[in-house]
């Protein structure tokens, strides 16, 4: 078997037997449901066009999870192989709209807008794969002191600034800081553990539930607890306690292991200079409900049939449909997505 230094988007072919169909894709977002679903139809023969807000592709693979987990060479590499060998043309900093606009986190790095009618328009189908790029909030007070974040704002700027694109003093600072981490899935644990490399003095995990039915697996947390992080179960928090503008501790309630709800006389403070809530991310379509025939969820995502479509022409992959869920799963859905793109061009 032969181990590649780089994500191999393209894996099901070799380029030499690539033939050109002469059909025209565009991915929106190059996340891995957008960079999968690339390679696999470069690989059919279309000729393939990706369109991502971010200056570069990778999406939360390269932006957001720590690079201890997924190499930034990694998936440059692979990236680099979709253009250089499949000749897959990437247009980065563009924002692709349909109806209303929304503000959501990476836009500040956005030079160009393209309505997503135009694309329907120049291309034989269109992908949409663009992820979960806004977050909820805690619903308590204080939670527009400085020194809140969410997980997604803070890893972001974390690896923004390893990749060059800001610089280093513009990433929230926790060398020796308390860090107060409100969550239990697979952002906590990133978030943790970027603020234990960053050299956090105590990390905090609070969790609403016990470590048994966390998100992000028992494992993980073991992972945490062994590099002396505080996991701290049954826990919601209250309020956010600010002094001169600034967090000054975090209150929290124990909740109640059957209702989840908080025990009144439960609370108490914790002395912490940081707070980052990493509860909830939401799926970020870039159209709004009814744009074209596109249906929208309640919450968010895009609602497709079984075969990935979500309007004539028009397809949807990824966290945007499924709602947060991990690179593999994502990964998945953008091939299924693409080999029925790829039927649909051929057959109808
Ligand atoms: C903080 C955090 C930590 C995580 N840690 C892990 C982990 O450790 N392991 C794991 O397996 N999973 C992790 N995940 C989940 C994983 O990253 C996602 O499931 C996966 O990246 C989703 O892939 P996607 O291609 O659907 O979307 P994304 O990776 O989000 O890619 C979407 C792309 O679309 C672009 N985009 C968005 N809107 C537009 C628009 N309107 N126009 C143009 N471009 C647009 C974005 O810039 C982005 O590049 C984490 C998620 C978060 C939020």
């Amino acid at each position: 078997m032969r181990i590649y230094d780089h994500l191999r988007f393209s894996f099901m072919c070799s380029p030499q037997r690539v033939r050109g169909t002469g059909h025209r894709v565009a991915i929106v977002g190059a996340g891995p449901a957008g960079l999968f679903a690339a390679g696999y139809l470069a690989c059919m023969g279309h000729e393939v066009h990706v369109y991502d807000k971010l200056p570069e592709p990778g999406g939360l693979m390269l932006f957001v999870i720590p690079e201890f987990k997924v190499s930034i060479p990694r998936v440059k590499g692979g990236t680099s192989e979709l253009a250089d060998v499949f000749n897959v043309k990437f247009y980065t900093r563009t924002k692709v709209f349909g109806g209303a606009r929304s503000k959501e986190e990476g836009d500040a790095y956005v030079t160009k807008e393209v309505e997503l009618k135009d694309l329907i328009k120049d291309y034989d189908a269109v992908l949409i794969a663009t992820g979960t790029w806004s977050v909820g909030k805690l619903n308590v007070p204080g939670e527009d002191l400085r020194g809140v974040y969410s997980a997604l704002e803070y890893l972001f700027r974390a690896k923004a600034a390893r990749l060059g694109h800001i610089p280093r003093d513009e990433v929230p600072q926790l060398r020796g800081r308390r860090v107060a981490i409100v969550g239990g899935d697979i952002m906590a644990v990133d978030a943790a553990l970027e603020a234990f490399y960053d050299g956090a003095g105590t990390i905090y995990v609070f969790y609403e539930g016990t470590i048994k039915d966390v998100p992000a697996g028992e494992y993980c947390i073991r992972s945490l607890t062994d590099r002396g992080v505080k996991f701290v179960e049954l826990t919601k928090p209250k309020s956010i306690v600010g002094d001169r503008g600034e967090v000054a501790g975090i209150e929290l309630a124990k909740v109640d292991p059957r209702t989840r709800e908080p025990i009144p006389g439960s609370e108490f403070l914790v002395d912490v200079n940081i707070v980052i809530n990493a509860t909830e991310v939401k799926p970020t379509p870039p159209v709004a409900n009814g744009y074209l025939g596109i249906k929208v969820s309640g919450d968010g995502r895009i609602v497709v049939n079984e075969r990935h479509v979500a309007a004539e022409k028009v397809f949807a992959a990824g966290d945007v449909v499924l709602g947060p869920t991990r690179v593999g799963d994502a990964a998945l859905d953008g091939l299924y997505a693409a080999e029925s793109i790829h039927e649909y061009l051929l057959y109808g």
